[in-house]
């Protein structure tokens, strides 16, 4: 459903993707495990294309894209981007608007909906997350879970193949944490797409079906999750998952 293959993505002299491939199957959650630095923001922002790669291709949604170094079409870039949902790590929720106004933005802005449709939808998705009742509220009266949320329901505003987290949890208190991470796991049995970059052992065993370890650049090991974290068959896996507790 979305491929990844031999992707190399480089800043300047540092080759910071080198070569990697991963598939994440449809209606099922990958967790990108690695270091600080190993590349998975960088990753991810492959999948979007808010980064184009020098080499390699992306399969999203029956579409193929090769990059030659060439800049993909601007066509290709707006289709592909319209297939994803992106969660950060620090929310980034727009600040002078609520939270029923940040889930409708992209709907109105992007896709043009009429407001009383992007406002139902933005509702509905707000009822989702458990928060239907902080509709009017500001993002700074909102606790980081509870903003994280938001972020949620705005990135599957407009119905996104795959939904990208990049850390959805590390910037929140483990009780805050758990709120989000309910979250992605009602979305994981409802069938969402999901690739998740996580340090959050927890998240990842919870929500993921398969996991991939990259290290500086490079795929280490992937396989099912449960498998990866409890019997994993590299070394440097093994080591990796002791760092996390
Ligand atoms: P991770 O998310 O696993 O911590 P990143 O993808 O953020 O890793 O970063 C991988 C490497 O790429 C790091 O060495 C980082 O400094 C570098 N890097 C990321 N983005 C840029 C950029 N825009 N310009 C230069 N270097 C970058
Ligand atoms: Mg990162």
């Amino acid at each position: 459903m979305i491929r990844l293959a031999d992707i190399v993505k480089s800043f300047g002299d540092l080759t910071v993707l080198k070569g990697v491939s991963l598939a994440v199957r449809e209606g099922s959650v990958t967790a990108l495990i690695g270091p600080s630095g190993s590349g998975k923001s960088t990753l991810l922002r492959c999948v979007n294309l808010l980064e184009i790669p020098e080499a390699g291709q992306l399969v999203i949604g029956g579409e193929t894209v090769r990059f030659t170094g060439r800049p993909p079409e601007r066509e290709t870039l707006r289709r592909v981007r319209r297939q994803t949902g992106m969660v950060f790590q620090n929310f980034q929720l727009f600040p002078h608007r609520t939270a029923l106004g940040n889930v409708m933005e992209s709907l109105i802005v992007v896709l043009k909906w009429p407001e009383a449709k992007a406002r139902a939808r933005a509702l509905e998705l707000l009822d989702k997350v458990g928060l239907a009742d902080k509709a009017q509220a500001w993002p700074a009266q909102l606790s980081g879970g509870q903003q994280q949320r938001v972020a949620i329901a705005r990135a599957l505003a407009s119905s996104p193949r795959v939904l990208l987290c990049d850390e959805p949890t590390s910037a929140l208190d483990p009780e805050l944490s758990l709120e989000v991470v309910e979250v992605l796991a009602q979305l994981a049995r409802e069938g969402t797409t999901m690739l998740i970059a996580t340090h959050d052992l927890r998240l990842a065993a919870r929500v993921a079906q398969d996991a991939v370890l990259l290290e500086a650049g490079e795929v280490v090991e992937g396989g099912p999750a449960a498998e990866l974290f409890t019997r994993p068959r590299q070394e440097r896996t093994a080591r990796f998952i002791a760092t996390l507790g």
